[in-house]
């Protein structure tokens, strides 16, 4: 299990991650969503979310692709997911807290990455989503 929470502290949660599956997202709604080049995103076993605090504080925008969860005080982006959890869950891994000794593995979605960002290329580029990434 891994725990994360938001900027104010108002929610937390904990989880268990998928192991080697995390992922810098690329995409339109994810770069949007985070203000950023591009969100990385670590898969978690969604049948195992536990809301620690703050479920009135966690927010969900359902526009663009899935839920995404955010906290309503602070706005930190905590973790997207299916309408069933259990099918996809991922949570945004700079929210995590407990220390990981594991990092992305590859960039998804990069056809529609940011038109003045160059992914690294210390690991793989995929349009859309990597084979096998979601089983
Ligand atoms: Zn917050
Ligand atoms: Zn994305």
């Amino acid at each position: 299990m891994i725990q994360g929470s938001c900027l104010c502290g108002a929610v937390a949660y904990e989880v268990e991650l998928i192991p080697g599956k995390i992922y810098n997202c690329h995409c339109s709604w994810c770069r949007k969503a985070h203000g950023a080049a591009f969100a990385t995103q670590a898969l978690a076993k969604g049948d195992t979310l536990k809301i620690l605090k703050g479920a009135a504080q966690l927010k969900e925008y359902t526009g663009g692709r899935g839920v995404r969860a955010f906290c309503g005080e602070c706005g930190s982006r905590l973790m997207n997911y299916a309408p069933d959890k259990s099918q996809y869950l991922s949570v945004a891994l700079s929210c995590v807290d407990t220390a990981i000794d594991a990092g992305p593995v590859a960039h998804a979605n990069v056809e529609s990455k940011a038109s003045w960002h160059e992914p690294g290329m210390d690991i793989p580029s995929f349009q859309g989503i990597p084979d096998g990434a979601l089983d």
